[in-house]
Formats: C-alpha cells, sequence, structure tokens
C-alpha cells in the first residue's frame, strides 16, 4: 500500500496531506480537498514511484586536483 502525498499550491496555504493508497494509479488520481483552503490538492507523491535515494548509497564526486 503506498503512501500518497498531497500538496495544496494555494499561496499562503500549502498544506500538506498523507494517505495510505491501495495502489499507486488510485492514489494519483484521487481528488483530496485541501483540509485548510478547500481546493484541490496535487498529488505531489506515490509511494510506489522510484525510491528515494538512500544518503549512504550515493557516490560523493571524485575529488579533482585543484592543477
Ligand atoms: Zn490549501
Amino acid at each position: 500500500m503506498p503512501l500518497c502525498v498531497y500538496l495544496c499550491y494555494t499561496p499562503g496555504c500549502q498544506a500538506k496531506l498523507e494517505r495510505w493508497m491501495p495502489t499507486a494509479a488510485e492514489g494519483e488520481q484521487a481528488k483530496m480537498d485541501c483540509p485548510r483552503c478547500g481546493s484541490v490538492m496535487t498529488c505531489a507523491w506515490t509511494g510506489s514511484q522510484v525510491k528515494t535515494p538512500n544518503l549512504k548509497d550515493a557516490q560523493p564526486p571524485p575529488v579533482k586536483p585543484s592543477r
């Protein structure tokens, strides 16, 4: 079950809502009303999309000599 994140892009509101959805596609198509201002929120992230990178897996850029 992916955790979907919805954001309200109304200036001055910018509420964030997290909701567990049965499927990512369902979460993406769901229309959430902003609890604060009532406008439709945008699905910003569904849990089944690309995994968030793990910092310890990231390779640091090679250090180049200054000359
Ligand atoms: Zn709002």
